[in-house]
């Protein structure tokens, strides 16, 4: 039976070492999150980045603005908070409405203050192996292999997912820590027999429970990104993951739950990007 890996306790111990810094600072790093509508599920997730936030000593300033704000409205503010000495990270929570051009508004954000790692200028530091502001799930991905694999060298790492938000910043990291990465999608050709070659495979995908038991080689870490809600007994819902849990953790020598896993990692790993932002900027002025 593979170790669970507690991204949950992971994820609070990291918060509490950003709260230690926090303390240490004359001033107080400060998030942006934005919000635009009233998206029951994007509401909750912002609400928690807002208390988390807090939670380690920073300031939050959240702005909620009307679903059917205009363009321009959300990019002056925007500008405002890349402005604004008081933010030192902006976020703006994504789904957008449909008639708000998303890829204008990430464009407009400070890279400097880019804590979601967003721009282009981010994805090709990130690229180019320079510092900057890494995607918040990629990250925790990343600091929960660290904890449990001392040495990535060599490793063969399967990404299953290409998207800019989650499979393309993976791979970028993986490879930064020597491994031979592969990357997965919905037009890589026996997709079983490719994961089973992985000693690091990464689930990003989005479809529930794809990866089985069989697909995995057996003693290899599997990070499961995949948040997917499914029906349950009694007519309620539950979460589960890309990968088939119960089988999988058969096979694996390390495996993350879901929920529990990766998930928790994503805001703190949000607060320290925040962190990190305040600090280049100290040291830049
Ligand atoms: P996207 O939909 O943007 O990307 C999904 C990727 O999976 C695409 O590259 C797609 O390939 C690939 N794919 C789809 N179907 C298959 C298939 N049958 N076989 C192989 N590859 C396939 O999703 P995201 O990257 O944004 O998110 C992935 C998952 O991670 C989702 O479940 C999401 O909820 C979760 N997530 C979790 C977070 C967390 O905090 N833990 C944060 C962000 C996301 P192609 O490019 O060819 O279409």
């Amino acid at each position: 039976m593979a170790e669970i890996i507690d991204g949950k306790a992971f994820a609070a111990d990291l918060r509490a070492s950003i709260a230690v810094e926090v303390a240490t600072l004359p001033y107080k790093p400060g998030l942006a999150v934005v919000l635009v509508g009233d998206d029951p599920a994007s509401k909750v997730y912002v609400a928690n980045k807002a208390r988390q936030t807090v939670e380690v000593g920073m300031a939050s300033f959240e702005h909620t603005l009307p679903a059917d704000t205009t363009q321009e409205n959300l990019l002056t503010l925007v500008r405002e908070l890349n402005e604004d000495p008081a933010v030192h990270g902006i976020l703006v929570q994504l789904p957008l409405p449909q008639h708000l051009n998303a890829d204008e508004i990430i464009a407009a954000i400070s890279p400097d203050k880019d804590v979601d790692g967003l721009t282009v200028v981010n994805a090709g530091r990130l690229a180019a192996g320079l510092p900057g502001l890494v995607p918040c799930t990629p990250l925790g991905c990343l600091l929960l292999l660290e904890d449990r694999l001392a040495d990535m060298t060599g490793l063969h790492a399967v990404v299953i997912g290409r998207s800019n938000l989650v499979g393309k910043p993976i791979a970028q990291l993986l490879l930064q820590k020597n491994c031979t990465v592969t990357m997965a999608h919905s037009r890589t050709r026996d997709l079983p027999g490719l994961c089973r070659t992985a000693d690091i495979l990464v689930a990003a995908v989005g479809r529930p429970e794809m990866v089985k038991g069989q697909w995995i080689k057996p003693g290899a870490t599997v990070i499961d990104v995949g948040i997917n809600r499914v029906p349950a007994e009694g007519g309620k819902t539950k979460l589960v993951g890309d990968v088939s849990f119960q089988e999988a953790a058969q096979v694996a020598g390390r495996i993350t739950p879901v929920p529990g896993g990766v998930g928790p990692m994503t805001i703190s790993c949000l607060l320290r990007n925040t962190l990190t932002a305040a600090k280049h900027r100290e040291h830049r002025t």
